[in-house]
């Protein structure tokens, strides 16, 4: 280990201890104790390294107390151990959102996922005859069930789902899409890229607002490989607009001896008109009106894993099932257990509410929302102290995840208002005080308030969230 060089310093490092003073201290020892020998040496590094920085700058004393040192290398170890990714409250009033994870799943799938993760599995073995399977074997037959499909192949996710189709499907070839259904969903996931992407060419029909039936016709060549709908999801087209009937494109396909591919996006396997919330198109009804292959997420609301499905003709699926990229883009065995497990659930529809995180949630009953905003009103009135007004509001959430950002449920929630001085900047600080709690809390500034929609907020973890509003005792005035 070489020596430091003390005396040829000229910038006053000197003054600072050693690495191996910090080490044997009793407080060194005590984090070495803790975090063991290499991690602890290593922060010291990065302590010592920018306390000379510090001081070459002229913003820190020449000589640093070993104190003052220990305590900036235990900060560095606890924001170093720290999971990057953990637990918060989505109080953003989107249910599925994508920033967030999307959907929870039920105990049973991560039950289902704990034994995969932790245990050898059949993943892709035949238990009757000893011989290699097929790893998608444990789903498909659920999903076929569930949407009538002849058969079914699932991959990472859904942009993986419309990626693979048309990779094994169309690749060097022309697929036919309304100008009204070239969209972009959240942000990466767009459709003449991916169309780019999976080497195929992209043939536009029609306007933004109207395509018609003689549209798509007109523009079928020698060249095209496929008809394809994509679900316009987080948009919405109104007024003067036209496309044609899924029936009808689906026919006019079939004659000429094409598949008609539909991008469903989020897909549900339920009915959702049932339970009061907006109409979503299943794969049941694309398959139904004709389309030969249908794609949807796996968390979207169907309330599973990040996956995506890809439903529909057996002849087809074979094909993309067999597709070198199916490998690349297929599922590991925990989200494979997880998706069984969701997709079972489906198998017992009566008591599908109370066991799907998702559609519980989606379907939670406003007042049982504003009796959790009147239970936690007197505590984080408490927490946040004189200087910021607490109340109970009247609030609508968001479905997410390119479900139409107009289709809104109504829901209850808390506004925060810092007094009228504190307001613009004091909004930002008092969001993000909350945010640096333990389990960071997530909500959304409108109309001059930082708002918190409880509907994603169960009883269950109720007292999980008010237990850390102490952590604001800690910090004073919070805006
Ligand atoms: C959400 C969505 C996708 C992308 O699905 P991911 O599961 O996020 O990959 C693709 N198409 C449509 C229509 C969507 O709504």
């Amino acid at each position: 280990m070489p020596k430091p060089s003390e005396h040829t310093d000229r910038s006053g490092r000197a003054a600072l201890p050693s690495i191996d003073r910090l080490l044997q201290s009793p407080g060194g020892m005590a984090l070495s104790e803790q975090h063991g020998h290499t991690l602890t040496r290593n922060t010291f590094r990065q302590v010592l390294a920018e306390a000379r920085h510090q001081f070459a700058l002229g913003r820190a004393p020449q000589v640093q107390d070993v104190d003052v040192l220990l305590a900036a290398c235990a900060t560095k170890i606890s924001q170093q151990t720290r999971a990057s990714m953990d637990r918060v409250f989505n109080l953003s009033g989107t249910v599925l959102h994508t920033n967030l994870g999307r959907a929870l799943l039920p105990e049973s799938a991560v039950a289902a996922a704990t034994a995969a993760m932790q245990s050898a599995v059949n993943l892709e073995y035949d238990l009757t005859d000893g011989q290699r399977g097929e790893r998608d074997a444990h789903v498909e037959h659920l999903i076929t069930q569930l949407t009538g499909a002849e058969g079914a192949v699932v991959v990472n996710n859904n942009a993986a789902a419309v990626y693979l189709i048309l990779y094994a499907l169309a690749r060097r070839k022309e697929v036919i899409v309304s100008r009204g259904e070239l969209v972009e969903i959240g942000g990466s996931f767009r459709i003449p890229d991916i169309m780019a992407s999976a080497n195929c060419k992209l043939r536009e029909v029609g306007t933004t607002n109207r395509t018609h039936l003689k549209d798509y016709e007109q523009s079928i060549t020698t060249s095209t490989a496929a008809i394809m709908k994509v679900h316009a999801s987080n948009y919405r087209i109104e007024g003067f607009s036209h496309c044609p009937a899924e029936s009808a494109l689906a026919e006019l396909a079939h004659r000429h001896d094409l598949p008609l591919l539909n991008d469903l996006g989020s897909g549900t396997l339920i009915d959702l008109d049932q339970f009061g919330l907006p109409h979503e198109p299943t794969p049941r009804e694309a398959l139904l009106a004709g389309a030969d292959i249908v794609t949807f997420s796996g968390d979207k609301l169907l309330g599973g894993p990040q996956c995506g499905l890809i439903v529909g003709r057996k002849d087809l699926i074979k094909k993309i099932r067999h597709s070198p990229m199916k490998r690349a883009l297929r599922l590991d065995k925990i989200r494979l257990a997880a998706l069984a497990s969701v997709l079972q659930l489906y198998t017992t529809p009566e008591k599908l509410r109370e066991h799907l995180p998702t559609l519980r949630l989606l379907t939670r009953a406003t007042q049982d929302i504003q009796a959790t905003a009147q239970r936690l009103l007197p505590s984080i009135q408490k927490a946040m102290g004189n200087k910021i007004q607490a109340a109970i509001i009247d609030c609508a959430s968001q479905i997410g995840s390119g479900a139409l950002p107009v289709d809104i449920l109504p829901s209850a929630g808390i506004a925060l208002t810092p007094h009228a001085s504190k307001r613009g900047q004091g909004l930002n600080q008092l969001a993000l005080a909350w945010r640096q709690l333990p389990r960071p809390v997530i909500g959304r500034i409108h109309a001059g308030a930082l708002v918190f929609d409880l509907r994603c907020l169960e009883p269950a973890h109720e007292q999980a969230f008010v237990a850390q509003l102490a952590q604001f005792k800690h910090a004073h005035s919070v805006a």
